[in-house]
């Protein structure tokens, strides 16, 4: 005979809320229902180690999904309850940590709870219009108990014929829910949140064939690093990530003490030079998974890399903004980004090669984590490398200058210039003046290096300041001379209406007639304003006349007439060199050469 009974008065009102809140995550009720068979099981082991219970391995968990019927059922072999525990665990303990739930979701506002995780039991009324749970005790004498309810206010409970230990629940899927009821879908579920779970997990096994289980009971993580093999890593991280392209290395999470922390953390290839590119960071607790991309548990640039981690000391069941402010959380995402850290520092000094080739694919992670946290950037600061002009790579600090001293800086002392070139074909003018001058530069050229070079300044205020190749006239390119008032003039007349300044200097290398300066500061400005969509503010471009120049000292001389063609073009022929002309300007380029030639064939 079954009993009847009251779950809880409030029930009516809590069911809606968890249907309503969590509807588009309602996936998760597999997870919490076979993750309660999992810890079952675990019990049972348990009591087993103590020998208080019986071993009869091997343990399992069976989920079968029978569409006509219109079930789904989670079968595990674990500890089982007795008629009162499922009064006590069912009736009012899973309700009220399901009310509890409900309770903290209100009060986290939306921000939610990570993962939902700790609904519990109660989760698969999302899915139900009515469960059954068949279970019977590992308690020696123990009877079958059935228990029902369409998860509103009542249940039935009683007893029933079950031969073998541990529970089976089944989930009457509800009508709306048709999904639930199809193999693939299950077999998507499970493969996301119950892939690393500690036993096997069966989906639909047939009887008589041999059937294997959907999920890794120890993953590679689990693993101690030592007993785990380069294939191993890299088909684990096929497995898991679905990405062929092998990962350049690799850290293997595994520490104890003070917390608990496993897990492995995958540097990719990077495919685009041109963006972040988000990796994916699963987060498990226990081996059960929880979600990806935690930023309140995983600092963010991590989040470039792909990888897993397993934290089981983490509050889950609690909001976001309470973990984000969790000292435990932050000592373990300290720890995580101090192995990322060392692992980087190691292969930098061991294994310099291989560093020196992973470095394009890693040095936007290392970056970003730079301007992202300064612990991480105070660790690997002297690991950042730079390719210099010819090509090799040299440690970003060998390229700063003596530190200014501190009255030196007030008196307006500025820190030693690091020359950069962003782009090595427009800047090649200059680049041939700084080879022909043995001067050197830094190679800067991807997309988050303005910001990257902008941290350092601030970092290193009194040790550099970056400079383009083309913002200035580097001194060592130059023999001291006092302006060419003359000059400035003429190019001054022949340039009237165009935004640019003029200027006189003696370059040691006479063959160029003129440079541009494009001033560093005004084009950062525009760079960031165009980052942010901003807009383009205007250029601040000064064009430098080489007085050493041959062409340039003969304007002084030559016929009115020919000087303004022949500035413009000087001008125009520097401008080429910083970026293309403008349709305008390169009719008007091709119009002088024509002039010019024609010209210098009739002399
Ligand atoms: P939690 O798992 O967080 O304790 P649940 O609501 O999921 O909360 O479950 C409540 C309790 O019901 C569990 O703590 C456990 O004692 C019992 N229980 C649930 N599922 C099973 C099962 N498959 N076998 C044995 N006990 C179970």
């Amino acid at each position: 005979m079954e009993r009847q009974g009251n779950i809880r008065i409030s029930s009516e009102n809590m069911m809606p809320i968890i249907k309503k809140w969590l509807y588009s995550e309602k996936d998760i009720f597999l997870r919490e229902i076979v993750a309660n068979a999992s810890d079952a099981i675990t019990k049972l082991k348990k009591l087993v180690s103590l020998g208080e219970a019986e071993d009869d391995a091997p343990y399992k968990i069976t989920v079968t999904v029978d569409s006509k019927a219109g079930t789904l059922c989670v079968e595990d072999n674990g500890i089982g309850m007795t008629e009162e525990e499922v009064e006590t665990y069912i009736t009012q303990i899973a309700f009220s940590g399901a009310a509890d739930f409900v309770d903290k979701y209100e009060k986290a506002g939306g921000e939610g709870i990570i993962g939902h995780f700790g609904l519990g039991f109660y989760s698969a009324y999302m899915v139900s219009e009515n469960i059954e749970i068949f279970t019977k005790s590992y308690k020696a004498g123990s009877e079958g108990v059935h228990w029902e309810s369409d998860g509103n206010s009542t249940y039935s409970i009683g007893s029933c014929e079950k031969e073998t230990r541990g529970t089976k629940i089944v989930m009457h899927i509800a009508k709306e829910e048709k999904e639930f009821l199809s193999e693939a879908t299950i077999r998507r579920l499970l493969d996301k949140y119950c892939s690393f779970m500690p036993y096997e997990i069966y989906l639909d096994p047939k009887e008589g064939e041999e059937n294997k289980p959907v999920n890794t009971p120890v993953p590679l993580y689990m693993k101690q690093p030592k007993d785990c093999t380069e294939e191993e890593y890299k088909s684990f991280y096929r497995d898991t990530f679905a990405d062929y392209q092998e990962p350049l290395f690799w850290i293997h999470l595994n520490m104890e003490y003070p917390f608990r922390v496993k897990g492995i953390l995958y540097f990719p290839k990077v495919k685009k030079q041109v963006e972040l590119e988000r990796g994916q960071v699963k987060l498990y607790c226990n081996q059960v998974y929880i979600a990806d991309n935690i930023k309140e548990v995983i600092p963010e640039f991590l989040m470039l890399l792909n990888g897993v981690i397993d934290c089981p000391d983490i509050p889950l069941n609690v909001s976001r903004s309470f973990l984000q402010n969790d000292a435990q959380v932050q000592k373990i995402a300290k720890h995580i980004t101090k192995k990322v850290a060392d692992k980087l520092c190691e292969l930098y000094r061991n294994e310099r090669e291989r560093y020196e080739a992973c470095w394009n694919d890693i040095s936007t992670f290392v970056k970003f984590g730079c301007i992202k946290d300064d612990e991480f950037y105070k660790k690997v600061k002297d690991i950042i490398i730079y390719k210099n002009l010819a090509g090799e790579y040299r440690p970003l600090e060998s390229y700063f200058g003596e530190e200014v001293k501190e009255e030196d800086a007030k008196a307006g002392k500025e820190p030693q210039a690091a020359y950069y070139v962003s782009d090595e074909n427009k800047q090649a003018q200059y680049i041939r003046m700084f080879r022909d001058a043995g001067l050197d530069a830094i190679v800067c050229d991807t997309f988050i290096d303005p910001h990257f070079i902008s941290y350092i300044e601030f970092k290193n205020p009194t040790r550099v300041r970056f400079l383009r190749i083309d913002a200035d006239v580097a001194s060592s390119l130059k023999e001291d001379e006092g302006e060419d008032a003359e000059l400035v003039e003429i190019f001054q007349k022949a340039l009237e209406g165009r935004n640019v300044k003029v200027k006189t200097e003696r370059l040691k290398n006479a063959a160029v007639p003129a440079v541009l300066n494009v001033s560093e500061f005004m084009r950062r400005m525009s760079e960031m304003n165009s980052f942010y969509r901003m807009g383009d503010s205007p250029e601040d471009v000064t064009l430098v006349v080489n007085t050493a120049n041959p062409a340039v000292a003969a304007l002084k001389g030559c016929a009115e007439e020919d000087r303004k063609d022949a500035a413009e073009q000087i001008y125009l022929l520097a401008y080429m060199n910083y970026k293309p002309l403008s349709p305008d300007d390169l009719e008007k380029f091709t119009a002088n050469s024509v002039r010019l030639i024609e010209k210098s064939l009739k002399k």
